[in-house]
């Protein structure tokens, strides 16, 4: 980082902790005094309008305000996106006093700091980013009541200075963010998080509680409540679809050709790109700057500043393409992201369903798009059977943890190759009930016509490659199954086999499609060598036993099927107004040295584009636009409006 960029961080983290400063304007909300006709919950609705511009609540976040204004405790499950914050943001400006947030990431406090101060909520963090000086003031200033909102890391809680204020302090409640950080099944386990339990029994009176996460296994959802001693909590858990998300799988035996081919037809956009491996990450960085993308790298590998510019250079919009390991992610608010493609397979639905996520949180229609190729597979598995973290266990956990481990891989893996609706396989895995079976919005459903049951037929190639010993190439076998006898395959006695001729109604060009289509999904590996020999698949008894229902497109074989993709045809009403408007945002976040989507989101710009307001009340029926931005944006974008209508006149 340079200097110059490295003492404008500073400035912005040095301005942020302290709400006080700065041109946050406090918010006159109509908070209810007892007597008055205004319930707690229509106070929330005001909230929602004039403070973070919304008209209506999002599935969820009403149920959860309402729980947490009735004074219950509150345990969430929610996907990515579907806007935990507003849920405990919401009440923290209804209730009297202040509302800590238990955080465990400094970038994540920093952005929802950043975005409430905007939203003119006095709001502030406590980390280990600030200066013992700074960190000292906003305590002081927390002490005099300055904040509606404090962020706190988990480790802070139990230090003295904490407590003391914490101890004579009103607090209206506590939230914990990321609550399966607690959970030693979750992939974040943060020791710090066990102190969230003793710090609440420290306190005079204890507040109610809520935690919020958007992991759903069963085992980490007990040990949240157990370890963070939720009394008898509201539960909620909302659905886990996120309809404006577009799933594909793509088989690619070029992968970075198939990845240029997808930058390509999204040119423009924003997005991210998964790697399995820093290498990975280096390689496809590399690849891809030689074609002209302007993409840059991400790994945990990378010295801290490098790391902090390319994360930087992506939110802000100045590199439209990060190529990431799945260190980068968490705790990035970006909500623009268009798109989210994984070179290679990840190792379960969980991981790719949160990585995946992080596309279309502005609810705008976004595309995560999956490479898929049989090695992946094999990767996988030899990452699980040679885990570091495992050498700590004893021999029975290891295994138990392994299987564990290997079937969330079949899953994933079947999720990749098996066919049929992606969306539908999605919230199966996540315990949901599927309304429909058919979604429509996934390259699972937009091939469907093409595609038919054939798990019977796969069972008889795989009972076939079994009964040959695996001592034949593929061409071999398509004949014994299609029933073509020559002399060769007389003199080994492959007609006798009961298999000889048993899908002659398939055709032999159809059963050849059918093994290759097996080979890719790992049910057949073929031998390295001159003469490739069919051989059985880590999934092939699962085929045998009819466990892994096999659905595929069958003739015309070559040219894959050539996936047709509804794009919904955005309603764009005018762009030239939009692009104006984008320009000033842009210009506004550079000023301000916040990524632009902190200023407005996209789905904002494009409201505001289709309405083009002409006056303030106007302006505030925008989405996403309340009392805060208004004040501070509102009149530079109406005289933006002005001008262009005029210009245009
Ligand atoms: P999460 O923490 O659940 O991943 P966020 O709280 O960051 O999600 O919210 C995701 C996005 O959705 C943000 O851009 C936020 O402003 C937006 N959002 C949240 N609630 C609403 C709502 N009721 N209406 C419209 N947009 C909303
Ligand atoms: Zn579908």
């Amino acid at each position: 980082m340079s200097k110059n960029e490295f003492q404008k961080r500073e400035m912005r983290e040095r301005r942020v902790p302290d709400g006080s400063q700065g041109e946050a304007p406090n918010v006159t909300l109509n908070i209810p005094k007892k007597g008055a006709e205004m319930t707690p919950m229509d106070a929330a609705r005001a909230a929602l309008k004039e403070v973070f511009g919304y008209d209506d609540f999002r599935p969820g976040q009403e149920d959860a305000v309402a729980a947490i204004l009735r004074g219950r405790d509150v345990m969430a499950v929610m996907p990515t996106g579907a806007g935990k914050s507003i849920c405990y943001q919401i009440p923290a400006l209804v209730l009297e006093g202040v509302t800590l947030v238990v955080s465990p990431l400094i970038s994540l406090m920093r952005d929802q700091v950043f975005a409430l101060l905007q939203n003119g909520v006095r709001a502030a963090y406590l980390n280990s980013s600030l200066t013992p000086r700074q960190y000292a003031l906003a305590l002081e200033n927390a002490r005099r009541g300055t904040y509606k909102i404090i962020y706190v890391a988990p480790e802070r809680l139990l230090t003295d200075s904490f407590l003391s204020f914490a101890k004579g302090a009103k607090i209206a409640q506590v939230v914990v963010d990321e609550a399966h950080c607690v959970s030693q099944w979750g992939q974040d386990f943060r020791p710090g998080y066990l102190q969230i339990a003793p710090f609440l029994r420290e306190l005079p009176r204890r507040p109610r509680l809520s935690a919020f996460t958007a992991t759903a296994t069963q085992a980490v959802r007990a040990d949240i409540v157990r370890l963070l001693e939720l009394q008898n909590p509201y539960d909620i858990l909302t659905g886990f679809d996120r309809p404006n998300l577009f799933f594909e799988v793509r088989r690619a035996k070029d992968r970075d050709a198939e990845l240029r081919r997808f930058l390509a037809e999204h040119r423009g956009q924003s997005g991210v790109v998964y790697c399995g491996t820093r290498k990975g990450v280096e390689e496809v960085t590399a690849m891809l700057n030689d074609c002209g993308v302007d993409a840059v790298g991400y790994h945990a590998g990378m010295a801290d500043e490098l790391r902090a510019k390319a994360q930087e250079d992506f939110v802000a919009d100045r590199a439209p393409v990060i190529v990431a390991t799945n260190a980068f992610g968490m705790g990035i608010d970006k909500s623009n992201v268009s798109f989210v493609v994984h070179y290679n397979m990840p190792k379960d639905l969980e991981s790719y369903y949160q990585e995946a996520g992080r596309a279309g949180r502005d609810g705008e229609d976004a595309v995560c798009c999956l490479l898929y190729q049989p090695g992946d597979v094999r990767l996988n598995t030899f990452l699980i059977d040679h885990a570091q973290d495992m050498s700590q266990m004893d021999e029975q956990t290891r295994q138990v943890v392994t299987a564990r481990a290997k079937e969330r891989l079949r899953q994933m893996t079947f999720y990749a190759t098996g066919g049929g609706c992606l969306r539908a396989k999605i919230l199966q895995y996540f315990g949901e009930k599927v309304e429909k079976p058919f979604c429509g919005n996934c390259s699972g459903c937009m091939a469907r016509e093409e595609e038919r049951d054939v798990s019977r037929q796969a069972g008889q190639i795989v009972a076939a490659v079994i009964a040959m010993n695996g001592r034949y190439g593929k061409a071999t076998v398509a004949r014994v199954l299609s029933g073509q006898a020559d002399a060769r395959l007389r003199e080994r006695g492959l007609d006798k086999l009961s298999a000889f001729g048993s899908m002659k109604a398939e055709g032999e060009a159809n059963v050849r499609a059918m093994i290759d289509e097996l080979i890719a999904g790992d049910v057949l590996t073929v031998t390295e060598g001159d003469y490739p020999l069919l051989r059985e698949g880590a999934y092939a008894r699962d085929v045998l036993r009819g466990d892994m229902p096999i659905r595929m497109a069958l003739l015309p074989t070559d040219a894959a099927p050539e996936i047709k993709r509804r794009v919904k045809q955005k309603e764009f009403v005018n762009k030239a107004l939009y692009s104006r408007l984008s320009d000033l945002r842009k210009q506004i976040a550079m000023d301000q040295n916040v990524p632009p989507f902190i200023i407005f989101t996209n789905a904002t710009l494009r409201d505001m584009a289709a309405k083009a307001p002409r006056t303030r009340a106007q302006m505030l029926r925008v989405a996403g636009v309340g009392e805060g931005k208004m004040q501070r944006y509102g009149d530079a974008f109406l005289r933006e409006i002005a001008a262009y209508e005029e210009d245009e006149a």
